[in-house]
């Protein structure tokens, strides 16, 4: 162990007086701390802006002089020691939630490993798609504040998650890039040689390498893999170029090298957790590698069994049979063939494991592996949990569906991630210190009525000027570089204004998100936004996956429902959604509208962000909306129960989705005004809508529920099997 480094490069040219800048550059803790933002920001707002917020990057560009000049500002400087101290008290770790709550289980570090196909953390480290790495990263940052023993495990890929352009006539194209490591907040983890640390996997033929990189996420560590090193073939270098391939094999060998390979991984460098979380089923295989341990050691295939079951815990995020990770058994043949005589199965007692009859015959399916192999299983709303016990009744053919073992724990948000910084301050200003700790309480979020409506409104119009600074100075720089037309100018969001009622919709463009139900009748649109003295204006964003047509035809419907001259501007699209952009959304908007067809969005959590920020919620009765929705805090599109034809359901619900609009979210917005124009009614549901939601959709709530139904018990079991040894 001794003979592992894992120090941070030594790459900047800082001032002694300010050295410290380094080690906080590789450590995410700054992200969700405005302080420390504006440590970097505060040097070069421009710089900083450009390097997409990524404080390597930044620090190896920024110009000396500008550096030298602040060890002079006692501003900056004391900014700098408030901060530092800041850092220091919560990296010590004194008392947290998890020792406070289980001083018997304290003690110990990465108890519990979390395994995820991709983190979002920042939109600096661009390993993401979309909701499920962001809910992984949120779920990393939230176990470090709760002082929660835990350890991540995923990819690190050479190919950030695309860019995204939209050409004049809607078609999205897509720009590939590679992302230089070296200038990312990732540290390389080196034996004692200095050359890169490495695990591998075996497969068809052949072993295949990784090496290791290690994400500070406050007191957390994530590792990451990387299978581009010298030792591997081309192809192989490549199985971590990028996200979710289309190519079964490529998907295979991926899932192989993330399960297999990222317990050999933790083994490597010492760590032994105790309890195993798969984030989705992409990571399934874990649970084969912890039974062949077991089985190496000697104990029989039941009993490894029965200890993998025990302490692993798996999360569903899938509502729809087909979306389910799978492979057909030819795949599982090839690939795991010496697997299975190790553990002392037939083929068939081996696939059993995973087998699900579908309509093109058997497959192996990850999520049936993983839901046989852990005794702790959830789904992540309440709708999403009723939906998933029936998608599996199957596994448990002698139950009913009520009684699958499939729990819910409903998704959260990172507050502290996700919170403008201006409304963390009101907030600061109006709950006293220490209120991030107990976002949780509602007795805390009950206190909201004691901020006067003008303080709130101010923040709210705040916000809004600022998403439409962004998206202004987003089409400025896309216009002078020759890649759009003036139609497009206009389409990207030049005639935003900060007085019109502002909804936003963003999210991936996958089909059941259903981006065009907001355009089913098109002329009733226009009499809606275009109305003088009551404008609305739009706002979309989202990527399709590249190799989804039917999403990229949904982008163009939308964009040219966007440049058509009657929308007059109201209606905008901007292009290349990723984390930063999704702030200045969910903060910045003052309806955030969701359109899923139920029940398909088995959470969604970008309408939680929107909440806490002050916007208001108006969506389908699906994942997680059917649950924070009571009739005053948002508006509901459609009913609370399902539709089987799909084009009766787009026809209720857009007829729903336009009622609502005209009779009530438009009216609540413009009247009402005071004598100086705020509206009063607005700011009581806007009140209204933080009260409830914010205490109950944050990860505070949802690690606490991970912790107490899932990990505690595995833990306790782990504990005792231990014991057993
Ligand atoms: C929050 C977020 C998502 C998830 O959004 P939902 O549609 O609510 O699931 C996706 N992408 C980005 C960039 C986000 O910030």
């Amino acid at each position: 162990m001794d003979t592992i480094r894992r120090d941070i490069p030594v790459r900047f040219s800082l001032p002694r007086r300010l050295s410290r800048l380094g080690s906080l550059a590789y450590n995410l803790w700054w992200v969700w701390n405005p302080d420390a933002q504006r440590l970097f920001s505060l040097i070069d707002k421009t710089l900083w802006d450009q390097v997409n917020h990524n404080p390597v990057a930044f620090l190896t560009r920024v110009e000396r002089a500008l550096l030298n000049a602040l060890t002079n500002d006692p501003a900056y400087l004391e900014l700098y020691d408030r901060t530092m101290a800041a850092f220091d008290v919560y990296m010590k770790g004194g008392s947290t939630w998890f020792k406070q709550n289980y001083a018997a289980l304290a003690g110990k570090e990465n108890q519990i490993a979390y395994f995820s196909f991709e983190f979002g953390l920042h939109e600096s480290l661009p390993v993401y798609a979309g909701g499920l790495g962001i809910l992984a990263g949120d779920h990393l940052k939230e176990a470090s504040d709760m002082g929660i023993p835990l350890v991540g495990v995923g990819f690190i890929y050479r190919q950030g998650y695309f860019v995204q352009h939209i050409t004049e006539d809607g078609w999205q194209e897509t720009r590939n890039y590679y992302l230089n490591f070296d200038e990312m907040p990732v540290v390389p983890i080196l034996d004692a040689a200095g050359k890169p640390l490495m695990i591998s996997v075996e497969l068809p033929g052949r072993s295949v390498f990784a090496r290791l990189w290690e994400v500070r996420v406050g007191r957390v560590t994530l590792l990451l893999m990387d299978s581009n090193v010298e030792q591997n073939s081309e192809y192989d270098r490549q199985l971590t170029e990028r996200l979710y391939s289309n190519d079964l094999e490529v998907r295979i060998s991926q899932e192989v090298l993330l399960g297999m390979g990222g317990v050999r991984a933790l083994r490597l460098l010492g760590i032994e957790p105790t309890v195993w979380h798969m984030n989705e089923g992409h990571s399934a295989f874990l649970a084969l590698e912890r039974l062949l341990e077991y089985v190496r050691k000697g104990l029989t295939l039941d009993e490894s069994i029965e200890r993998v079951r025990k302490t692993s815990v798996f999360t569903t995020h899938t509502p729809v049979p087909a979306g389910n990770d799978q492979f057909p058994l030819w795949l599982v043949d090839k690939y795991l063939v010496n697997i299975w005589p190790e553990l002392g199965l037939t083929r068939d007692a081996f696939v059993d494991l995973g087998r699900q009859a579908t309509p093109w015959g058997d497959n192996f399916v990850m999520p049936v592996l993983a839901i046989k192999l852990s005794e702790g299983c959830n789904a992540v709303s309440e709708l999403h949990g009723q939906v998933s016990r029936r998608m599996w009744n199957f596994l448990w053919p002698e139950r009913r569906a009520d009684d699958v073992p499939i729990t819910h724990i409903t998704n959260g948000v990172h507050v502290g991630s996700l919170m403008a910084r201006r409304m963390r301050m009101l907030f600061d200003q109006y709950f006293g210190p220490g209120w991030l700790e107990r976002v949780d309480d509602p007795e805390l979020w009950a206190q909201i009525e004691r901020i006067p409506d003008v303080d709130l409104w101010m923040v709210r119009r705040h916000l809004k000027r600022k998403l439409i600074v962004f998206a202004n100075e987003r089409s400025r720089s896309l216009w002078s570089s020759g890649m759009i037309t003036p139609a497009q100018v206009v389409a990207s969001g030049v005639m935003l204004e900060p007085y019109s009622l502002t909804i936003g919709f963003a999210r991936r463009f996958a089909t059941y998100k259903r981006g065009y139900l907001i355009l089913k009748d098109f002329d009733r649109l226009m009499r809606i936004i275009n109305d003088p003295r009551r404008p609305v204006q739009i706002v979309f964003a989202g990527k399709a996956h590249p190799a989804d047509e039917p999403g990229k035809l949904i982008i163009q419907q939308v964009y040219r429902a966007v440049k058509d001259p009657r929308s007059a501007g109201r209606l905008t699209f901007l292009e290349d959604y990723d984390m930063n952009m999704a702030r200045f959304l969910v903060q910045g908007v003052d309806v955030w509208m969701n359109t899923p067809r139920r029940p398909n969005e088995a959470s969604g959590t970008s309408g939680m962000k929107a909440a806490i920020n002050g916007v208001l919620n108006f969506s389908v009765l699906d994942g997680w909306w059917r649950e924070g929705y009571n009739g005053r805090n948002g508006w509901a599109i459609g009913e609370d129960s399902d539709i089987a034809d799909p084009n009766q359901q787009d026809a209720l619900d857009a007829e729903s989705l336009y009622d609502t609009l005209e009779n009530e979210i438009v009216p609540l917005y413009y009247e009402h005004r005071t004598a100086d124009n705020m509206p009063v009614e607005w700011l009581a549901r806007v009140k209204e809508s933080i009260r409830t939601l914010a205490p109950q959709f944050s990860t505070r709530r949802m690690v606490g529920e991970y912790m107490h139904t899932l990990y505690e018990p595995a833990l306790m079991a782990g504990r005792s099997l231990e014991g057993k040894k």
